[in-house]
């Protein structure tokens, strides 16, 4: 018998799959250009709110928003500044809806990217921050802790090939207590250090029978 999941390919899996950093959201660096009304019926915009569009007479007027060189914002504003809940559309289509704290995406939200990736979750300094989950365009995904938009804490991330992990993560390495489900079926239960497995043993599927331990970094067969 061969060795299933052996050193390579184990080694392999656990270094090439993986998307570090996340580029699913976007940091808001435009520049604002005005605040602005705009008529729901004929589009018409203003500087201050009319009572009624004096183009064609429509009583709708859109709240507050403002228009940036990248896209527009409308929601909630606190002395001209965006504080509460609104949404912002990037030129591109990309859309983030949720709370806002002095210009920043701040509470919880939702960014939908143009490329099909997204995030759902807590934000702070206009990044994912606390609880979440991250979808990226090729189908991979990430449901947990997050810090600065990375992985960070507790977390389980599935990858596209199908393969997936659940354990502590710091900026967004695998370090520490984890397991890892691979594409033929096993899984390996242990302590990880620098993304790899370090101290731990691997098991076929559905039986405890061992195919190996990692001890120290190294890997020993069972056979
Ligand atoms: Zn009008």
């Amino acid at each position: 018998m061969g060795l299933p999941g052996g050193y390579f390919q184990l080694n392999k899996h656990i270094k090439g799959t993986g998307t570090t950093g996340w580029k699913a959201y976007r940091t808001i660096k435009h520049m604002e250009t005005k605040t602005l009304f705009k008529c729901l019926d004929c589009g018409a915009k203003f500087g201050k709110k009319p009572p009624r569009c004096p183009e064609c007479g429509n009583l709708e007027i859109q709240d507050d928003f403002i228009e940036f060189t990248d896209g527009v914002y409308t929601g909630d504003l606190v002395d001209g500044v965006r504080s509460g809940k609104g949404t912002f559309v990037w030129n591109d289509n990309t859309r983030y809806e949720g709370g806002w704290l002095n210009n920043v995406r701040h509470g919880w939200g939702e960014c939908r990217m143009s490329n099909g990736g997204w995030y759902a979750g807590e934000w702070k300094n206009d990044l994912p921050n606390g609880r979440g989950e991250l979808h990226w365009p090729n189908g991979e995904w990430y449901k947990g802790d997050l810090s600065n938009g990375m992985r960070h804490g507790y977390g389980e991330n599935h990858f596209a090939n199908g393969e997936w992990h659940k354990g502590e993560y710091q900026n967004n390495v695998r370090i520490g207590p984890g397991e890892y489900h691979y594409l033929n079926g096993n899984v390996f239960r242990g302590e990880y250090l620098n993304n790899n497995p370090f101290n731990g043993s691997t098991f076929f599927p559905d039986s405890n029978v061992k195919v190996g331990d990692f001890i120290n970094g190294f890997w020993r067969s069972a056979w």
